[in-house]
Parts: structure tokens; C-alpha cells; sequence
């Protein structure tokens, strides 16, 4: 999707921090963190949002959490993280391109806002 900011960051088109990538999926620093560990982890597959997907797509939402798990490991921050879709605009989802942030490196509350 040509029009679709998170496949052009995914395909270099469109300038980020890149922090790691394979040949599932890319991941680079959000450009407004809300924490010392902010980064996203988006699937090179342009799928809209959670809301959206299909069972084939389950594989890489798990994979997703598990590439978000061993950035925590690395980060050494494993003491404390979220990975969070936010899903549907009341839950804030601004981007349309499926992703999941990596929050962590602070104490974080519960509930969230
Ligand atoms: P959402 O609100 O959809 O869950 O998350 C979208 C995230 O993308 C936000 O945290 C926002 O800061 C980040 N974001 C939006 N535009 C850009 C961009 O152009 N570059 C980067 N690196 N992050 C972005
Ligand atoms: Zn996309």
C-alpha cells in the first residue's frame, strides 16, 4: 500500500530508527516516545489493525509479541514492559497498519489511560 506511512517506513521509503528487521517484520524507534523503550514492531504485510485480522494471520502476531520480547531481553528492562495494540480509534489507534508498540524502561501504573 503505497499511501500506508508504516509500509513505507517498513520498505525505507519513508526515513526512521530502525532497530531490527528479518524478513517478517521491521522495528524502529517511535518518533513520540512515552518511555526510555518505545518502539514498534510492524509485520512487512500490510494488515490494517487486530480488528482486522484473519486467522492467517495469527502466526505473525505471535511472532510479533516474541521479536517484542527478546528487544525487552537485549534492553535489559524485562523487569517491567508492555506490548499493546491499540485497537480502533477510541483505544487511540492512529496508524492503520497493524502494530505493536514495546513500551518499558520506567515504572509503569495500571490502569492504563
Ligand atoms: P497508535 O496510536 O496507532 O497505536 O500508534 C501510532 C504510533 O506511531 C504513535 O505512537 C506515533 O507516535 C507513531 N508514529 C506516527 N507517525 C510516525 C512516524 O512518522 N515515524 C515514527 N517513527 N513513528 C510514528
Ligand atoms: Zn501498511
Amino acid at each position: 500500500m503505497s499511501d500506508c506511512l508504516f509500509c513505507n517506513i517498513a520498505q525505507g521509503k519513508t526515513k526512521s530508527r530502525g532497530v531490527y528487521e528479518d524478513e517478517k517484520v521491521f522495528v524502529f524507534e517511535d518518533v513520540n516516545p512515552q518511555a526510555p523503550t518505545h518502539v514498534l514492531i510492524v509485520p512487512k504485510k500490510h494488515i490494517r489493525g487486530l480488528r482486522e485480522a484473519q486467522t492467517e494471520d495469527a502466526e505473525i502476531i505471535g511472532y510479533m509479541q516474541l521479536v517484542a520480547a527478546n528487544l525487552a531481553r537485549e534492553r535489559s528492562i524485562e523487569d517491567g514492559y508492555r506490548t499493546v495494540f491499540n485497537v480502533g480509534p477510541l483505544a487511540g489507534q492512529s496508524v492503520f497498519h497493524l502494530h505493536l508498540h514495546l513500551i518499558g524502561g520506567r515504572r509503569m501504573t495500571w490502569p492504563p489511560g
